[in-house]
């Protein structure tokens, strides 16, 4: 262990684990050691509170470390991981209520419901997020334009507060702190139980259909068409190819099936039903793919597969509506474990970033058009590119807009990587100039003064009114407070 490191584990608590480890980022491309807690209740957690103080050490909450960049790394301090805090407390069948341990995953939640008939109201693009991440970043899922974010579906939380206290908050009761926790990255404290409505289905598969548009336009065309109707919406975008295709790809929509629609609800309710296959076409093991695919992570292999992957797309958006289990629907992304790793595998020189702005209705075609264009032209494209829908939610510090979002997964390499930084604060000057917004899960490159440039004053105002009284002594502190926060959090501006 590094000496620097042996400091920070001096004082020890009598229960709760604790280890060093390299914590990254999803996309790997950022991360560094740092001295792990992993406590299993709120007396434990306050014991991590107590911990930190006690060794002068700031803190930052972890979930499944699931946030693409910086959200749940501190490279100048203590970690406090709350995915073994894992219970599912109680679920009522006659309501679809869930009480919940912060650890609990997406998939763990999913698969104690399902059989019973709900389905989680909002899920992201996988299963491995803990219900207190997904709720401290607010996610969204392919329905945020019809059913809004996780923070909607919350009823009620209790917050473990660094200043001692534990608070229950819900729309009624300190509505404050409910509001600015959602979406608050872990930052006023730690949720220590959770309260979700999910969702009655009568089937566990959805109907799934395909279009497959051929320019940005079209995409967005198709789902203003189709999103008063339709449960779910997402396009992939083949962002290598420009000129008149410029924007083509591919929309999956999705519905639920109404009661008596499937004739045996029994049997795709299983969790069973909802398992992915184990084998790709019967034989060659998923676990092994990402090696496959790392054979293509380069511009020419990744110009091929999206190109091939228009054309079955063309294919598929001819062929009749097709069922599909909602775990396989949802979690696409699951269904090629560690795909990642295609990107190379070399502690935070190598990975990837994701870049997902949100953009008003207004711009959004033309600033998403000319991202695309701008990436094109830098040499820096993104090899997998995601359109989605939104709608504004009541959280302070929401990503969301009534507008569009356009999610790129962009390759870091040690030489790539000064060059994409400086595309990326290119872009952010279009896209904060449209009145757009960033996502804190996915970001790694903005920093505090943009931050400030998206968030409306008075909610930074009141959120750093909350941040002093929630936690005086600011243990809560991670990198991405340290890139992204501290500066309009110090110095906040007149509301
Ligand atoms: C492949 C992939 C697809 C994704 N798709 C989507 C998507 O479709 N939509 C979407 O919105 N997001 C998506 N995400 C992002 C992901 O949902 C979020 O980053 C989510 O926050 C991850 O949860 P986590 O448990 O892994 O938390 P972490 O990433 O570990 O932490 C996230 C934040 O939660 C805070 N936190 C963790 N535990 C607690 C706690 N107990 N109390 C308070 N705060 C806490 C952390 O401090 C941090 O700020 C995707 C990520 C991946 C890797």
């Amino acid at each position: 262990m590094p000496a620097a490191l042996r400091s920070l584990t001096l004082a020890r608590s009598r229960r709760v684990p604790e280890r060093v480890e390299y914590v990254e980022g999803w996309g790997m491309a950022l991360g560094a050691f740092a001295s792990v807690l992993r406590p299993r209740s709120t007396e434990e957690v306050l014991e991590c509170f107590a911990l930190a103080t006690q060794r002068g050490l700031p803190l930052v909450l972890r979930g499944g470390g699931n946030s693409y960049g910086d959200a749940s790394m501190n490279s100048r301090g203590l970690v406090l991981d709350s995915s073994a805090f894992n219970r599912v407390l109680a679920f009522d069948p006659c309501t679809g209520v869930a009480t919940l341990e912060p650890g609990v995953t997406i998939e763990k939640l999913w698969k104690t419901i399902l059989p019973l008939g709900y389905w989680p109201r909002v899920v992201s693009g996988t299963m491995f997020p803990t219900v207190a991440g997904a709720l401290a970043a607010n996610i969204h899922g392919k329905n945020n334009y019809a059913v809004g974010t996780i923070g909607d579906a919350c009823l009620e939380f209790d917050l473990a507060l660094p200043s001692g206290a534990h608070k229950t908050c819900s729309r009624t009761q300190n509505a404050d702190l409910f509001h600015a926790a959602i979406g608050g990255f872990g930052l006023l404290g730690c949720f220590t139980r959770i309260v979700l409505q999910t969702k009655r289905v009568h089937s566990g598969d959805v109907r799934v259909s395909a279009a497959s548009p051929r320019t940005l336009k079209e995409m967005m065309d198709y789902f203003e068409a189709h999103k008063r109707e339709a449960d779910y919406l997402v396009g992939w975008i083949d962002a290598f190819c420009g000129g008149d295709s410029a924007g083509r790809g591919l929309i999956h929509r999705a519905d639920y099936l109404e009661p008596g629609e499937d004739s045996q609800p029994e049997q795709t309710l299983r969790v069973a039903h909802q398992e992915l296959p184990a084998n790709i076409l019967g034989a060659f093991p998923k676990s092994q793919v990402w090696r496959v695919l790392g054979l293509f992570n380069h511009d020419p292999g990744m110009r091929a597969i999206n190109a091939a992957k228009y054309v079955a797309g063309r294919l598929e958006s001819m062929a009749p509506a097709y069922r599909q289990s909602h775990a396989g629907f949802a979690f696409l992304l699951d269904y090629v474990p560690n795909w990642k790793w295609a990107y190379g595998r070399r502690r935070g020189d190598y990975g990837l970033i994701q870049y997902q702005p949100f953009v008003p209705h207004a711009h959004a075609h033309a600033v998403h058009s000319e991202i695309l264009a701008r990436c094109r032209r830098a040499g820096h494209v993104p090899y997998l590119g995601v359109l989605k829908r939104h709608r504004p939610d009541p959280f302070w510090l929401t990503h969301a807009v009534d507008g569009w979002s356009m999610a790129l997964d962009f390759k870091v390499t040690p030489s790539r990587r000064a060059e994409l930084w400086k595309l990326c604060a290119e872009l952010t000057e279009l896209v904060l100039s449209a009145g757009g917004r960033f996502y804190f899960a996915k970001d790694a490159v903005i920093d505090a003064g943009d931050a400030a440039r998206f968030l409306p004053r008075d909610r930074m105002a009141a959120f750093a009114a909350l941040k002093r009284e929630c936690d005086p002594r600011t243990l809560l502190e991670g990198d991405l407070y340290r890139r992204a926060f501290r500066e309009w959090v110090e110095h906040p501006p007149a509301p």
